[in-house]
């Protein structure tokens, strides 16, 4: 696959888009294209054996919709990403690798390939548009699985119901594709869009993503769900269920049990459609910057927001983020700081001057009204008391302020200017380390001490930022490392680990992870004896007894994987058990990594 053509993406992006690429290829040292390489081929299968059932495979969905991953791995950049590996790899590069990508043309082509990986005993790993970069882009936990790239032709917008602020959309549609599509139309209705818009509407829904709008809680707001389960039939969930139904968008619940949890983070079925909620303009929206002077403030700024947050006063997700995640938009590691190693903590306070403080928060207020000034005030005052701050309308910023590009989130239009802090070293990548935290000082000030102690450890730079939900902050770390230098590889990595623990041990858990980190995770959700994982387990055994779709997703492996090593927990150098893999010592001395 070759990443040096034009970007796909619409009109009012292109130029950013350039810029965007020309940056990144500004940023990089090493061709990150991997040498010849044999295929990745599924557990238990020769290559032989695999060509065969490939074979069948084309036959199912045509020739020119199934590739075998044979070719040298190419990571590409954010919009040309790969849709065989994760391009931001913390192992080998060849290793969370797809066999072979399919693209099923319609719900009838998802269906044929289910079927078609029962009978083959063949693992399948679907994806929207596979953009989950921190998370584990594109590929597959387990290696070899055949990643089933269910936008390339299955992308379209079903369904705009102007009247009910609703859609029904296909896998492909990315962000900036709904928003084209809006505007188009001449609708009033607004997306809520994830800091980047090239991931998918549907797939960021299913992972848990975050917006930030009033809409931001994505899974919150979609609304009925098209799934393919594990047997290759077709089930509609919600009001979905009934036939004829014109309330599929409407009513999130139906009847009965809900099930659409089932197929969120979960490896249960394959969606083939989802509804969203869509956000009907506001008549007015004020954008505010509210800076905080001393990284101590941390505290008292979470105990002023939740009850704006509690009480509804603040209306979006606002973010609070860390100066050096600030920073990271302006320029890398080296535009403030020229010593070895993470920025200490002169320089850090230097660039805290710089900037005007240490903690920023944006936020958007909306009303009905003409006007949002009577709950600027409200805002406002609720933060004078905390020396050094200083409150800002987005008008009130200078030209470059970061405010100035999040009023454009803050009010659906995508905008791409977050993929800049990702260059902040050479080679960038990023993996995401995103416990939950009540909206207090006592909890926020002891998860950011706890991720600047191990980042200090494992010399990081800590970016930290808290985006608000109305009753916790997930506290999204981006943990930017050169993924070309196996030894900060290999430290990001081992210090998401040791952050994950130690969250856990202090009784928090994270919303989402990075594919090699699902069993970590999983283990902290472990309460009476992990019933939330065996319940999860038996679940999957009975609708997926072959464990067909996407094992290891979430921890939760069917029972031809579980215990048979393909969990990871951290000193392995493969995620392959050894036994299959013995061309390389799995386990490995930690210490001589680092
Ligand atoms: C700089 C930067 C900033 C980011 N900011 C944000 C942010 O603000 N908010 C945020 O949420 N994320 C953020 N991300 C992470 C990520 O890019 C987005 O979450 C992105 O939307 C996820 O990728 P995707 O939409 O292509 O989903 P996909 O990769 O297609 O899907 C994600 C997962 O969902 C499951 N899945 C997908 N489709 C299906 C299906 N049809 N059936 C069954 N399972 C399926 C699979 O397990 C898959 O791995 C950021 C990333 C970067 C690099």
């Amino acid at each position: 696959m070759s990443f040096q053509g034009p970007i796909k993406i619409s009109p009012r992006l292109q130029e950013q888009a350039e810029r965007a690429r020309e940056i990144n290829e500004a940023n990089k040292t090493v061709e990150p294209i991997s040498g010849p390489r044999s295929v990745a081929l599924p557990p238990d299968y020769t290559e032989e054996r695999f060509y065969a059932a490939a074979a069948t495979l084309r036959k199912l969905i045509g020739n020119e919709n199934v590739d075998i991953v044979d070719q040298p791995l190419n990571d590409g950049w954010y919009l040309q990403h790969p849709k065989t590996h994760d391009a931001f790899q913390v192992l080998d590069q060849d290793d969370f690798v797809a066999s072979c990508v399919a693209r099923p043309r319609h719900t009838e082509d998802v269906q044929a390939i289910v079927r078609w990986a029962n009978e083959y005993l063949i693992p399948l790993w679907p994806i929207s548009i596979g953009r989950n970069l921190g998370y584990g882009g594109a590929g597959p936990r387990v290696r070899g699985s055949v990643v089933i790239d269910m936008g390339h032709h299955m992308n379209r917008i079903l369904e705009v119901n102007e009247r009910e602020a609703s859609c029904l959309v296909e896998p492909g549609v990315t962000y900036y594709n709904l928003y084209d599509c809006l505007q188009a139309q001449g609708s009033s209705l607004w997306i809520d869009t994830p800091d980047l818009p090239g991931g998918s509407v549907m797939g960021n829904a299913l992972d848990r993503g975050v917006g930030y709008t009033p809409y931001g809680d994505h899974w919150g707001k979609h609304c009925g769900l098209e799934v393919v389960l594990p047997d290759g039939s077709l089930m509609r969930t919600g009001m979905g269920a009934v036939d004829g139904a014109n309330t599929w968008q409407s009513f999130q619940h139906g009847f009965g049990p809900s099930v659409d949890g089932l197929f969120s983070q979960a490896n249960n079925g394959i969606v083939t459609k989802m509804g969203m909620w869509l956000m009907p303009s506001p008549k007015s929206m004020q954008a505010y910057q509210i800076s905080f002077k001393r990284e101590e403030d941390l505290g008292a700024v979470c105990e002023a927001l939740r009850p704006l947050m509690v009480r509804g006063v603040l209306g979006n997700v606002p973010s609070l983020r860390h100066v050096l995640q600030e920073a990271a938009l302006h320029g890398n590691q080296r535009t403030y700081y020229k010593g070895p190693g993470p920025i200490d903590e002169e320089t850090t306070e230097k660039i805290a001057e710089r900037f005007g403080g240490y903690w920023f928060l944006y936020g958007c207020l909306y009303s009905d009204e003409d006007s949002c000034d009577h709950l600027v005030d409200v805002v406002r005052d609720a933060f004078t008391h905390i020396p050094g701050s200083a409150f800002y309308k987005s008008d009130d910023t200078p030209e470059d302020s970061y405010i100035r590009t999040r009023i454009q989130i803050f009010s659906g239009q995508p905008n791409l200017r977050e993929l800049g802090w990702v260059n902040w070293v050479p080679d960038g990548a990023h993996l995401f380390f995103a416990p939950i935290s009540p909206i207090t000082a006592k909890d926020a000030e002891k998860q950011f001490k706890m991720v600047k102690e191990r980042h200090r450890q494992y010399g990081f730079d800590c970016f930290s930022t808290f985006c608000v939900g109305p009753r916790e902050m997930h506290h999204i770390c981006c943990i930017i490392y050169n993924k070309a230098d196996p030894k900060h590889k290999w430290g990001a990595y081992r210090m998401l680990r040791d952050m994950i623990r130690d969250a856990g041990k202090e009784g928090y858990g994270e919303y989402r992870t990075h594919i090699s980190c699902f069993d970590e995770v999983m283990k902290v959700y472990g309460w009476n004896n992990n019933a939330f994982l065996k319940f999860n387990e038996t679940i999957k055994d009975a609708l997926d007894p072959n464990s067909i779709i996407a094992p290891g997703k979430s921890g939760i492996w069917g029972r031809r994987f579980r215990g048979k090593g393909w969990e990871l927990w951290g000193d392995e150098t493969r995620s392959v058990p050894a036994e299959r893999d013995g061309s390389l010592s799995r386990r490995i001395n930690i210490e001589e990594r680092l």
